[in-house]
């Protein structure tokens, strides 16, 4: 099995496999739990730390460009951000934080998948939806919640932190 980022309606997918998916997110939660400075891009942040397999399970954690609750007046803004934490990624070779080694070269080839998906996206292609697809959303006093370990943002589906955390959990 494997998970798909996509942007269906334009007929763009491509295909990651469970592991390298857990690869690909645990890094863009690195890099993106420290850019993110507007409320939209710390939900995004927590929505992206949901994508977790421990939790949802092998092969459920995809992302298609219209599951992401974009506001057609902040588009371009928060498609820099969605592209920026996957550049920064790449720029700081933030693999190189994880607890285990990783291939960069292959990393580096996914994070550029990741990039052309949304960077070629333009605002016309927005289909407005009314939130994300939530598992289980935070309340917004409970957003600024970081792993003090790994420094990443939290979802809300363990009973404890370290449950709550893409890169604890995953470890
Ligand atoms: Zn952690």
């Amino acid at each position: 099995m494997a998970n798909i980022i996509s942007h269906t309606v334009k007929n763009i997918s491509h295909s990651i496999s469970n592991s390298w998916t857990s690869v690909l997110y645990s890094t863009l939660l690195i890099s993106g739990s420290r850019m993110a400075k507007t409320q939209w891009e710390k939900l995004f942040m927590i929505w992206l730390a949901e994508h977790d397999q421990n939790h949802v399970g092998l092969g459920m954690v995809g992302i298609d460009f219209d599951d992401i609750f974009w506001i057609i007046s902040d588009f371009e803004k928060q498609k820099e951000f969605v592209v920026g934490i996957a550049q920064n990624t790449i720029d700081e070779k933030y693999w190189n934080q994880l607890d285990y080694e990783t291939d960069g070269d292959t990393l580096t080839q996914l994070l550029n998948l990741w990039i052309n998906v949304f960077s070629n996206a333009q605002i016309v292609d927005v289909i407005p939806r009314g939130d994300f697809n939530w598992y289980n959303k935070p309340n917004l006093s409970e957003i600024e919640m970081k792993c003090p370990i790994h420094h990443i943002f939290l979802n809300q589906l363990g009973n404890t932190e370290k449950d709550c955390c893409y890169l604890c959990y995953y470890n």
